[in-house]
């Protein structure tokens, strides 16, 4: 992918006074045209996934430090994480602190971890909240999440941010229900980005596990089928961009989490993912940078 188109759209974006440059790669503010189209967007998906009566759940945008470090997130993706540190010195410490700060020494030694991490994907405070309540329903579950998140991933690339909006459902329960969610949301995702008259594709896809270990388990998601992405050509047409994710995680998380499906079996999950930004983006860069000048049947779509 060339890193000129991915600067060229960046910087046309923030000439356009769409994203709001603050001096780090994939660290963005956003217009109020942008929050618009990511609202409309994001009331899209609410209306399509009505008929599937999801429990709404709104978390902020961290987990609670024990949470995390049970997901097995660490395993996977050391070099995402982003954990929340903060000062608990006494006042000489502070004067060590301020004084490291003065010498442009590295003062951040200073602060200790917190119980507090970031949160990498929005479904991962629903586990733990689903297995605090006991065994599923028969019918199982599917909550709605929405939350900003947090990868340490920095680019020049402006659909790879730092800290980004993920809205996501969540499906928990038997392994039917799982994969018939999975199979309707793949069949939905797909038309609703369509009716949004960009170009889509589904394609198999694997997450960016760590290491070496790390290739063999890309290797089996990608060989068990167990993540599909939706892709639009946003800064290359050789390279498009993951927009949704389609995810089935198997009972990983309901092993972790021992959460039981009414007949006792452990549950599987599954979720799918719309990356707020890169929608939002990818409406930007098929139709334009001013939405009044959007085809009237994509307005129609997401202002009616
Ligand atoms: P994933 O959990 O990696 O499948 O991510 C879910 C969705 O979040 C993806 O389909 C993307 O649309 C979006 N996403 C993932 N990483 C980023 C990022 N660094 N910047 C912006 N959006 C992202
Ligand atoms: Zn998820």
């Amino acid at each position: 992918m060339s890193t000129e188109t991915q600067t060229a759209f960046r910087d046309a974006l923030v000439a356009h006074g769409l994203l709001i440059p603050m001096g780090v790669d994939g660290l963005y503010g956003r217009s109020g045209v942008f929050e618009d189209v990511v609202e409309r967007f994001d009331a899209l998906i609410t209306q399509w996934g009505k008929d599937d009566g999801a429990e709404v759940m709104r978390f902020p945008p961290a987990l609670n430090r024990r949470h995390f470090e049970k997901s097995e997130y660490l395993n996977s993706f050391p070099q995402l994480a982003g954990t929340i540190h903060s000062f608990e010195g006494n006042e000489r410490d502070h004067q060590t602190l301020l004084q490291k700060l003065h010498d442009g020494e590295d003062w951040t030694g200073m602060q200790r971890p917190t119980d507090v991490v970031l949160t990498p994907a929005a479904c991962y405070p629903v586990y733990p909240t689903i297995a605090a309540r006991g065994v599923l329903p028969e019918r199982g579950r599917v909550v709605d999440v929405y939350s900003t998140c947090f990868r340490h991933e920095p680019s020049l690339d402006p659909a790879r941010m730092q800290l980004f909006r993920m809205r996501e459902y969540v499906r928990i329960g038997t392994p039917n229900q799982v994969m018939s969610f999975r199979r309707s949301w793949l069949e939905r995702g797909k038309l609703l980005m369509e009716s949004l008259g960009v170009p889509v594709a589904i394609d198999l896809a694997n997450d960016p596990f760590f290491g070496r270990a790390g290739r063999m388990l890309a290797a089996n998601q990608r060989d068990q089928g167990l993540k599909f992405e939706l892709l639009i050509p946003i800064t290359s047409a050789e390279k498009p961009t993951a927009c949704l994710s389609f995810n089935y995680h198997q009972d990983h998380f309901g092993l972790l989490w021992d959460i039981r499906t009414a007949d006792g079996e452990l549950a599987h999950t599954a979720c799918v993912g719309f990356g707020m930004e890169r929608v939002a983006l990818a409406l930007f860069r098929h139709h334009g940078f001013d939405p009044a000048d959007w085809p009237q049947a994509v307005r129609a779509v997401l202002w009616g």
